[in-house]
């Protein structure tokens, strides 16, 4: 009992936070939500109770005058109060079709402000991916706690409504003249009778309903492989996979897993639940609500063929108790799935409750003109969060503004993970980094980003006007993003462009979108990089899609248009960087050897040596 309390209050609790949260999005929603449910639930009963009044004068005494006021009356009302509705209504339409974009802002901002390093995490992925594939499944979470909070004030008002509507059908006695047998109804005894009925009608239907509903919750994980096959089926849309599933004939796995997996088929756990039990449960609560209100329409009968009202109010009480249940129906519906959503309001506070662990700083970097910057690496060693292996160990660096400084080694050996604690993605597991003598964890975190540029190995470009790619914004400075499109050597290729700097990249939103090569595309990337003008600049190492002549002219001009800029260039082709001031040779994510390309070279034992020549090939054909 205890138990059962507790996750009542817990639910309530998730929904009211839940409600919140959707307000903070789109504030004053749920006043117009509620104003909604209010007039809706409420309009009916006032035409049930003026086509009563009608029914009953003319049944009765039939004055002409009155008949007219009582038209009038109806045809006003019905006409405001129908406007009043559609006009609420379409309001609270308008707001409920952005649910889902409200939605997904929710989560598309706790993304972009939690650590990088929760991005990265197998346990967070996992539990993103089971929010989507509740909301999938059907609304369950935020989407479904916004409908709960409908039908719960549907049925609130509604029942109200009723609830006045049939005060008289207990208060009006019949005459002992009249009734004959049947005076015993006037007995309070009934009134308890008939409101038992009332309250059986109201609950056990609804609670049968819920019960069946509430099968849904216990196929959430059985539902979670179907899901993802589900999910998994749309590789062949992938317009990036679609020309390997077609080489590679991978519908044939694709195939393999629709067929493998019955979850949502006949004969599958959903299936067969819905035949069984979830059946049963929903059968059984139409049938108590047919057979109870059923008992209820003859009472109201039995009372006016007593005489205890006339034929309107038979009208007027029938169309109550049918609509009363259908509200109580909506306030049981609610609280039933107040239980059911629990669960998947859980998983959705479980991810935004994510917290930050990073500390971060108030220190400002200054934004200096002279760009003195001086970033220090001491003994730093570092693991993925979710790895067990150390990726950096014990680098030691030091690197002076303005200079350029390759980063080279084989893959795997530490170099981007370099970058990613330079740039504060991540922070060291040990050791600092400092940045003008100062632990870069003491600035604060936005400052401190934005001293850096980087060209990431796997960037990726937006669908989006070529301009706002640069420029990462909507609005932009034509001639600074010109000009750093120019300086990356996309200047030529932005002149066979339709539509210059607003066209659109890729097709995904507009069909006289453009696609870019690897190489155009990895200018574009530069030339974004060139527009930040931050004052270190990172250029990791290109695509595979370059071969080492084509990487060593991109570097080479990299160099050039990097100005007084600090430029970080990393490589797994030495070549590429030879001409940096300084090299440093990662090794097994430490620093093997450090120096210019003539010095490391010397050292005939070195790892630099041993690479160079092994990659000598390359160079020699070019000559
Ligand atoms: P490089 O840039 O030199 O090719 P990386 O810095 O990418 O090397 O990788 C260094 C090591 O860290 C590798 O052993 C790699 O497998 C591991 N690593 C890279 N990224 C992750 C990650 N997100 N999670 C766990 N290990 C990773």
């Amino acid at each position: 009992m205890k138990k059962s309390e507790n996750t009542w209050k817990e639910g309530f609790h998730l929904h009211m936070r839940g409600m919140k949260v959707l307000n903070e999005f789109c504030p004053g929603r749920f006043k117009v939500l509620i104003l909604r449910q209010a007039v809706e639930t409420a309009a009916p009963y006032v035409g049930i109770y003026l086509s009563a009044l009608i029914i009953n004068e003319l049944a009765g005494l039939r004055r002409p005058e009155e008949l007219w006021r009582l038209v009038l009356i109806s045809l006003v009302s019905a006409a405001v109060i129908g406007i009043g509705t559609t006009l609420v209504r379409h309001w609270d339409e308008y707001n409920s079709d952005k649910r889902f974009e409200r939605i997904t802002t929710i989560f598309a901002d706790k993304l972009l402000s939690m650590d990088y390093a929760h991005i990265d995490s197998a346990e967070h992925r996992a539990k993103l991916n089971q929010i989507k594939e509740n909301r999938n499944w059907s609304m369950w979470g935020l989407e479904i706690a916004e409908l709960i909070t409908g039908q719960f004030f549907a049925g609130l008002f509604g029942i109200l409504s009723a609830a006045v509507l049939t005060v008289s059908l207990f208060t009006s006695r019949m005459p002992a003249e009249t009734a004959g047998k049947l005076v015993v109804l006037n007995n309070p005894l009934f009134i308890i009778v008939i409101i038992g009925a009332l309250t059986l009608t109201a609950f056990l239907g609804p609670v049968c309903k819920n019960k069946s509903n509430s099968y849904f919750t216990k196929f959430t994980e059985e539902t979670k492989f179907g899901n993802r096959i589900g999910n998994f089926s749309f590789v062949a849309e992938d317009s990036k996979k679609a020309a390997d599933v077609r080489i590679y004939n991978q519908q044939k796995i694709i195939r393999y897993y629709l067929e493998y997996d019955n979850t949502f088929y006949p004969g599958g756990p959903v299936a067969k639940c819905a035949a069984g039990p979830m059946g049963l449960w929903q059968a059984l609560g139409s049938g108590i609500s047919a057979v109870l209100t059923g008992f209820i329409y003859l009472f109201v009968c039995l009372k006016a063929w007593g005489g205890a009202f006339g034929v309107g109010s038979v009208t007027q009480y029938v169309g109550a108790v049918t609509a009363l249940s259908a509200n109580l129906g909506s306030l049981i519906w609610a609280f039933g799935n107040i239980k059911n959503n629990m669960p998947f309001m859980k998983n959705v506070f479980e991810f935004l409750d994510v917290p930050n662990k990073m500390y971060k700083g108030s220190l400002t970097t200054e934004k200096r003109s002279d760009r003195q910057y001086q970033v220090e690496f001491k003994d730093v060693s570092f693991k993925y969060p979710d790895s067990d292996l150390w990726s950096l160990r014990h680098v030691n660096m030091k690197f002076k503004v303005g200079s350029r400084l390759a980063v080279v080694g084989e893959n795997g050996s530490g170099k981007t993970t370099f970058i990613k604690l330079l740039c504060r993605l991540y922070d060291p597991t040990e050791g600092e980094i400092l940045l003008n003598g100062i632990d870069i964890r003491k600035y604060n975190y936005d400052d401190y980003m934005s001293i850096f540029s980087v060209v990431f190995q796997d960037f990726k470009l937006l669908s989006q006007p070529l301009g706002c790619n640069v420029a990462g914004a909507v609005s932009y400075d034509k001639d600074r993003v010109l000009k750093a499109l120019n300086d990356a050597g996309f200047g030529e290729r932005l002149k066979t462009m339709p539509e210059g700097l607003d066209t659109c990249i890729y097709k995904e939103f507009s069909k006289e979108g453009v696609d870019v090569s690897g190489g155009e595309a990895q200018k574009i990337a530069i030339a974004r990089a060139l527009y930040k003008d931050a004052p270190f600049i990172i250029l990791d190492e290109p695509t595979a899609a370059l071969d080492p002549i084509a990487e060593a002219e991109i570097y080479s001009k990299f160099n050039e248009i990097s100005g007084d800029r600090t430029a970080i260039y990393i490589s797994h082709r030495l070549s590429s960087c030879k001409f940096c001031d300084e090299i440093a040779v990662f090794d097994n994510g430490s620093v093997v050897q450090k120096g210019s390309h003539e010095q490391l070279l010397s050292d005939e034992s070195g790892k630099y040596y041993a690479l160079w020549n092994a990659q000598a090939q390359y160079y020699t054909e070019k000559k």
